[in-house]
């Protein structure tokens, strides 16, 4: 791929289509189109991603002092019944344009890379399960959602990036605001998926699977 070989031009100040890798590809329609009935899982993900990316800002912020997380750090879960989002925030490292194409648009890890491979090797029926497994990351998100937003500002950066994709072979980048570092992923919630706007039914999903985080998380509720 010469994805981040791109030269920048002024056409770049908006927005702009990419191609995911033919291995995101293969793995997203998978995710789209298992009738998984674990879905929850998404939310162990994108949960554990947060906690991830900060856990790697606190340790850029041991040579870095600039890079220090906000006192009050913590992973945001807040959903919005009337538009149909749900948003999962952090106080992470956030990624840069080029770590949101590297990231979100290829395969770089070698786990999901061999588990990527294994899918071919087992019945169609047999796949949801393994998806439960395994996890597919941050790729579990369109399980539930048909539209997924990333928001994004790397820490030490002043610029925010925008990348949003349906699932559907192709994502976009766009310059984005965002006031501090860190990471919003916006889903769009599936008509089918009603229950991951419900508060209650988030805190569950978090008490059942999140209860090891070490940082905050906080589940919004209505009108809040
Ligand atoms: P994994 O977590 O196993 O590496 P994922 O598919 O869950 O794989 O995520 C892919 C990559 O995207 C992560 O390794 C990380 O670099 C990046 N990423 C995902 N979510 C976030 C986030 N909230 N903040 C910063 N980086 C993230
Ligand atoms: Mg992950």
């Amino acid at each position: 791929m010469s994805d981040s070989d791109t030269p920048q031009t002024a056409a770049s100040a908006s927005e702009e289509r990419r191609e995911f890798s033919a291995e995101v590809g293969r793995l997203l329609d998978l995710v789209v189109h298992s009738l998984y009935s674990d879905r929850e899982i998404f939310l162990r993900e994108l949960v554990a991603n947060a906690a991830d990316a900060s856990d790697r800002r606190r340790f850029e912020a041991l040579t870095d002092a600039d890079r220090a997380l906000p006192a009050d750090a913590k992973i945001r879960i807040v959903p919005d019944k009337a538009a149909r989002l749900l948003t999962i925030s952090d106080d992470g490292t956030g990624m840069s344009r080029d770590e949101l194409v590297r990231n979100l648009g290829t395969i770089a890890r070698s786990g999901t890379r061999a588990f990527n491979q294994k899918l071919s090797d087992v019945k169609p029926e047999d796949r949801p399960s393994l998806i439960g497994q395994f996890g597919v990351g941050f790729y579990s998100a369109f399980m539930v959602a048909d539209r997924v937003e990333v928001v994004s500002r790397r820490v030490g950066e002043a610029e925010a990036w925008r990348w949003s994709s349906e699932g559907q072979g192709s994502y976009t980048l766009a310059p984005a605001e965002r006031d501090t570092p860190g990471t919003d992923i916006v889903l769009h919630i599936k008509s089918d998926a009603d229950d991951f706007l419900e508060p209650f039914r988030l805190e569950t999903i978090v008490r059942k699977w999140a209860d090891h985080i070490t940082w905050p998380i906080t589940v919004q509720r209505d009108g809040q």
